[in-house]
């Protein structure tokens, strides 16, 4: 295990509600809900790329610089084979599509965290 000042997600718990928006877009299985709020279970996890950032509606996501473990590709491909089993997929808000069917994407509108579809992403694009 390696420390070193590197960028990492942080979570305002005072902010946080706890709805869990923000674990499916961590591609690496970083953010855990415990205890009814966010957590970053282990910092070797988090990439620091912030993906997670965007779907917050709390705004209880942000990005510091701190001494932390390194991100490890090799912790997260355990990690994540070991969490498959209990991942929720997420749906189109508009037309019901699920990841299965067609990529979905995290969005803010009308100041709701949503996922939609890339089908039907041009509409909210266009109108
Ligand atoms: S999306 Fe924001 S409010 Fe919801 S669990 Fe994550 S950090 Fe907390």
């Amino acid at each position: 295990m390696s420390i070193k000042r590197r960028s990492i997600v942080k979570i305002d718990e005072d902010k946080c509600t706890g709805c869990g928006l923000c674990v499916s877009p961590c591609a690496e299985g970083a953010i855990e809900i415990r205890d009814g709020k966010a957590r970053v279970i282990k910092d070797e996890l988090c990439d620091g790329a912030g993906f997670c950032l965007g779907v917050c509606p709390e705004g209880a996501l942000t990005i510091e610089e701190r001494e932390a473990e390194e991100f490890s590709e090799e912790a997260v491909h355990r990690h994540v084979e070991g969490r498959i089993k209990n991942y929720i997929p997420q749906k189109c808000f508009r037309c019901g599509r699920g990841e299965d069917e067609q990529p979905v994407i995290p969005c803010r509108s009308a100041g709701e965290s949503l996922w939609v579809c890339t089908r039907c992403l041009p509409a909210l694009i266009h109108g």
